[in-house]
């Protein structure tokens, strides 16, 4: 599949400070949607400017299509206007003075490369795509937040660009309505077969959207897979707090072989892992695990201890359990309105060998 989106060694400094975008590489292929995550000031917001051409790169390149459009060691820096993109911003961008149609008309009548054809009839389509089929004739200011943001996806769906760039497009929407709206975000976005880079700090946003998502940190991009992978598989510890294994057991290598480590826990004993890193046995590591894999009064045949349950918060739909094994603490959540464990005595737990994710301990991977 070729690349609709390139990006090589991407680098923007600003006048001040560190780089903003410190040397990002990733691709999107046409028809895929590729979202960056990571929290406020990693970069995100300056990478996907940079590939609209609203911020000019200080290195590195950007290809869309066949076409470099920045390259600034050749003094390449083809403009916005001519890169062929739709954009979508967290503001509603529409024009108050003009109605729905008119709104998502106005790109077709003003691009050249709009392609020519039925204007009506393109508008009319992209209008029932988005949903908005009844409202064409309706003035844009008498419409939601939801609805606005539906004629701002349609005016940048409606010419067909070769790539969508999205910056937080749902975050001034009350929760429900953002859930709604990504949902068919998502539905939209894959029927037209649109290629999209798009920007969030919202994970749910990420997951459901992404083919593929990139998580940022202070201009650096750790990870870029599948959201399971993601999920799962986290390169980096930073990856892995960012995305919820808050669970965090300090020890050292014993042992490791291939993508399997093994680590001394102290008075805990030890833990078998997965890792990602060329671990070598001494080095201090760091063991990320999420609180709903742990799993409480079930002995396993790998990493089973015995603890007790410090407390219990029930929360209605789960419940969370403080657990303390061998001088190590381990948050645990149980789904379901039923709390199944009380403080009482000493009760085994599980922690599963391939959700335990040992990382060198460079003192480094909180969020906070
Ligand atoms: P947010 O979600 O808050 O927008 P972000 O991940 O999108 O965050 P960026 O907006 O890309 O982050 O900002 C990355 C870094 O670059 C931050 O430290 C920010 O302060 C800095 N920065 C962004 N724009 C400018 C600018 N015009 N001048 C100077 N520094 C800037």
């Amino acid at each position: 599949m070729s690349s609709a989106l390139l990006i090589e060694d991407l680098v923007k400094r600003f006048a001040t400070g560190k780089p903003a975008v410190d040397g990002v590489s990733f691709d999107v292929p046409a028809g895929e949607i590729v979202v960056l995550l990571g929290p406020s000031g990693c970069g995100k917001t300056t990478t996907l400017r940079c590939v609209a051409g609203l911020e000019h790169p200080t290195g590195g390149r950007i290809s869309i299509g066949d076409r470099i459009v920045s390259e600034p060691e050749r003094g390449v820096l083809v403009s916005p206007r001519e890169r062929d993109i739709g954009m979508v911003f967290q503001s509603y961008a529409v024009w108050p003075h003009m109605t729905v149609y008119q709104n998502v008309a106005y790109p077709l009548k003003y691009r050249r490369s709009s392609g020519g054809g039925d204007i009506a009839a393109k508008v009319r389509d992209t209008l029932e795509l988005v949903g908005l089929g009844d409202y064409a004739q309706r003035s844009v200011t008498s419409l939601s937040g939801g609805q606005m943001q539906r004629v701002a996806l349609a005016r940048s769906l409606v010419y067909r660009p070769q790539l969508l760039l999205l910056d937080e497009p749902l975050s001034n929407l009350d929760a429900k309505l953002r859930i709604r709206l990504r949902d068919e975000l998502r539905r939209i976005l894959k029927q037209t077969g649109m290629t999209g880079l798009y920007v969030t700090h919202d994970q749910s946003e990420a997951v459901v959207l992404g083919d593929r998502i990139g998580v940022m940190r202070e201009g650096k991009l750790l990870q870029m897979a599948p959201p399971d992978e993601i999920y799962n598989r986290p390169a980096d510890p930073f990856v892995a707090n960012f995305t919820g294994a808050s669970n965090v057991l300090l020890g050292k290598v014993l042992a490791r072989s291939g993508d399997k480590a093994t680590i001394d826990l102290g008075a805990a004993g030890r833990i078998e892992a997965w890792t990602p890193q060329p671990l070598s046995p001494g080095d201090k590591a760091r063991v990320a695990l999420r609180a709903e894999n742990v799993r409480l009064g079930e002995r396993g045949p790998a990493n089973a201890f015995s603890g007790r349950i410090t407390e219990r918060r029930y929360q209605g739909m789960q419940t969370v359990y403080d657990v303390e094994f061998g001088g190590q603490r381990v948050e645990v959540l149980e789904l379901g309105t039923a709390a199944r464990h009380t403080t009482d005595g000493e009760i085994a737990l599980t922690l599963p060998p391939d959700q335990c994710w040992a990382y060198r301990d460079e003192g480094q991977a909180s969020v906070d």
